[in-house]
């Protein structure tokens, strides 16, 4: 997609964090409209308010990305009551942040759910409307983790390396099919939103800032790029997990870049702001 400009926009997520600025900033490019699909229905109020308050066309709805139904029967409304979306931005996603002994099965499939599944659902609905007006734009916030193991980081590092293998197998179908539709696969270090609060700064990989790599994606949208790695430090690990020994990549994420360490003091979100859960969301 090289223009944003006239273009119907969703963004999952969309009421928080990069999801909220990457909305806005779409707008900004001259989107026609923004929808937003988010389970927090009071940060989806307050950012549908502030954006209108702005004069722009938003469209608010509670979806929960890990519910199938709830996906398909809220992708039936957006092509009823706003369009087709030209530009799809997989963005929700969670972490549970502690040792894999100590999750509950319920804390294994809802991160599986939400950051994989509901990546995948989301996309069902909407591609093959993309794929027949021969245009559109499919954006998948990975992360850094989908390159690297991490302690305290185990379902989520697996959520975002299946979301890199199907994000960039996925782009590979849409290229031989020559319909017209992108792919962009995000892999960012961490981002000061809150969702990682407490980490460590690996070395020479500073905590991004959100404004900073939200307005990186919306240039990979403008620019068609199809990886984003940011910071730069991120390039290393697929290198240097190639060359070296694993022995030797281990001593060196953890002893020279700190890697290994940074979830060691992980707090997250407080209770407060936590995910809220929709009455359809299966978990406790
Ligand atoms: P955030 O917590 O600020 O925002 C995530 C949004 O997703 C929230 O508005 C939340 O309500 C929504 N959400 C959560 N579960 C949902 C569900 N079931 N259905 C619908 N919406 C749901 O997070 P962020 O830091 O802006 O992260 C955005 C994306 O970037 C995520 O996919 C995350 O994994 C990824 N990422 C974040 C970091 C980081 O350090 N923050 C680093 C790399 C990648």
């Amino acid at each position: 997609m090289s223009t944003i400009k006239d273009k119907i926009v969703l963004i999952t997520g969309g009421a928080n964090g990069i999801g909220k600025i990457m909305g806005e900033k779409c707008l900004q490019e001259g989107a026609k409209a923004l929808v937003i699909w988010d389970i927090n229905q009071a940060n989806l109020d307050k950012t549908t308010a502030e954006l209108k308050a702005k004069n722009y066309k938003v469209y608010p709805y509670n979806v929960d990305v890990s519910d199938a139904k709830d996906i398909q029967e809220n992708a039936n409304r957006v092509l009823e009551e706003v369009g087709v979306v030209d530009i799809l931005i997989n963005n929700a996603g969670i972490v549970v942040g502690k040792m894999f002994k100590e999750h509950t099965s319920k804390e294994v499939q809802k991160t599986l759910d939400i950051n994989v599944g509901g990546v995948m659902n989301v996309t069902l609905c909407f591609l093959n409307q993309m794929i027949a007006q021969k245009e559109g734009h499919i954006v998948n916030i990975a992360s850094a983790s989908s390159y690297t193991p991490n302690p305290k980081m185990s379902v989520y590092a697996a959520s975002k390396w299946a979301v890199l293998g199907w994000s960039e197998s996925l782009r590979l179908e849409l290229k031989a099919e020559k319909c017209n539709v992108n792919v962009s696969t995000i892999l960012p270090g961490y981002i000061d939103t809150g969702m990682f609060k407490g980490v460590k700064q690996p070395l020479l990989t500073p905590v991004l800032q959100p404004e900073y790599i939200a307005q990186k994606i919306v240039n990979a949208i403008k620019y068609n790029k199809v990886l984003v790695q940011s910071p730069w430090t991120v390039r290393l690990v697929p290198a240097l997990r190639g060359i070296l020994p694993l022995s030797w990549y281990d001593f060196v994420a953890r002893n020279i870049f700190g890697v290994y360490g940074t979830m060691s003091d992980f707090v997250g979100r407080p209770k407060d702001e936590a995910v809220p859960e929709k009455q359809t969301a299966k978990m406790n």
